[in-house]
């Protein structure tokens, strides 16, 4: 079986991956805030997990995987959104909440299946988990990791020795670089929130410590227990997440779970850059899923992410997805799309490298077999082929059964009849290129 090989955050080194248990590999990737349009930089870890999810299956067993991958419907900026709704709109703040979230979560959906990703296995909303929330928060205060104040209950970080061991910053550290609220009710400024009170114009759930809401943390500590369990195998999420959201989260679950570990792996992926920027409202690049959508087809942005290795900084440009585009229309030109890569292919060992997506998509420019891209979720599932068509005026198709015909007529050494299909062809407008690739074709212009 193919080896599969990671890099782990916790331990900052690319290892062997051996699940608990190969008869159920359990990945959990923290999911989108759903208050607003998911960005370009949301959708990379969406495919990037989404490939792994794959590979997981074709290694294991498509039967043999559970990916987790939350919506977060409980959080300050979405409320903040849902306060603005029932202002306007003079309506309940929880209605609006619900409405905003419900229909934010659809549009994410529906963008990340757009860019060929398979459904994840449950994709839990925080709403429907906030009792596993009061129950866990309940056995943190009960084992003296978390104590009730004004209302809140915090998580004591001094309580756990280890905290920062998966950011490998110390306590000082963190006190002195962090942007962490003060307040009066916490014993040290580092304490973080597992629950807080919620007014009357706020969402909340009844619990012990009256009517409040779960800190965000907690959310993802509580889901990933619920549907994988006290110890799983991959967590995942951008780089951004590692502090605090994923090192709390590690406090959290092993607080809760006498000591044992949340996840074994840890991956992170980079950052990505619009056009060498910051994506950011006040510069004017922030770019939606959404939006890219009208113009380029799902497939186009798909593959054109997973041209740089994951863990690297990804910068978006539109000359990249130009390139990508033309790659894509090149290999549709030429091939009939499979989608098992065979055990042993040199595609399958760059993918099972750490997810090494570019020399995978280099293996397929070598050979002949563009057909692996199915492994990467590319060649087959959306309407790139008859977006070419729209954009070049031919009839993609047909040309792929002319080619076709005219390799049946050259390996019969109907000579006559293979220059006949290429002439009618070229009166069309439309050349033929026969290099190492096969056979490509490009418009005349
Ligand atoms: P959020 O909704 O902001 O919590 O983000 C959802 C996911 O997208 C998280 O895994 C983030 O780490 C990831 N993410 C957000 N912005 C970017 C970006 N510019 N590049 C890569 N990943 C990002
Ligand atoms: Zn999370």
């Amino acid at each position: 079986m193919t080896k599969l090989r990671l890099h782990n955050t916790l331990t900052r080194a690319k290892e062997d991956f051996a699940p608990l248990d190969a008869s159920n590999v359990r990945m959990y990737v923290c999911g989108p805030t759903v208050y607003d349009y998911a960005h370009i930089g949301n959708a990379r870890p969406v495919i990037v997990f989404d490939v792994l999810f794959r590979l997981l299956r074709h290694l294991y067993g498509p039967g043999h995987v559970t990916y987790v991958r939350n919506i977060t419907d409980i959080d300050d900026k979405i409320n903040a959104r849902a306060a603005e709704i029932a202002a306007s709109r003079n309506i309940d703040v929880e209605a609006a909440r619900a409405e905003i979230t419900a229909k934010t979560a659809q549009q994410f959906l529906d963008d990340v299946t757009a860019l060929g990703s398979l459904n994840p296995t449950h994709t839990p909303r925080a709403t429907d988990y906030v009792a596993q929330m009061v129950e866990m928060t309940r056995r943190l205060i009960a084992e003296g990791f978390a104590y009730e104040a004004d209302g809140h209950v915090l998580f004591e970080v001094a309580r756990k020795a280890d905290y920062g061991k998966l950011a490998r910053r110390s306590l000082d550290d963190m006190i002195a670089g962090a942007r962490v609220d003060v307040a009066p009710y916490k014993k040290s400024p580092m304490d973080f929130v597992l629950w807080k009170p919620s007014d009357d114009k706020t969402p909340g759930w009844p619990s012990p410590w009256g009517r409040g809401r779960p800190g965000w943390h907690i959310e993802c500590s509580a889901m990933g227990e619920a549907l994988l369990g006290e110890t799983f195998d991959i967590h995942g999420g951008g780089i951004d997440l590692v502090f605090p959201h994923h090192e709390n989260e590690v406090a959290q679950s092993e607080a809760a779970h006498r000591g044992h570990p949340l996840a074994r792996v840890w991956l992170h992926n980079g950052f990505l850059q619009v056009e060498g920027e910051k994506m950011s409202k006040s510069l004017g690049n922030f770019i939606t899923i959404n939006e890219l959508l009208k113009d380029w087809p799902g497939e186009v942005l798909r593959f054109n992410m997973l041209r740089t290795h994951y863990r690297q900084p990804m910068d978006w440009t539109v000359a990249g997805m130009n390139e990508s585009w033309k790659t894509l229309e090149k290999w549709y030109a030429v091939t009939e799309p499979l989608s098992d890569p065979p055990v042993g292919s040199a595609f399958l060992a760059a993918l099972a490298d750490d997810l090494n997506t570019p020399q995978a998509i280099a293996e397929l420019h070598k050979g002949s077999d563009h057909e692996l891209a199915g492994g990467l979720g590319l060649l087959g599932f959306s309407n790139v082929q008859e977006r070419i068509a729209a954009r070049t005026n031919v009839d993609a198709t047909a040309i792929a059964d002319a080619i076709a015909a005219r390799n049946a007529a050259r390996k019969a050494k109907n000579f006559a009849e293979s220059d006949r299909i290429r002439d009618e062809l070229l009166a069309q407008g439309i050349l033929l290129k026969d290099g190492p690739e096969g056979t490509t074709w490009e418009v005349k212009r």
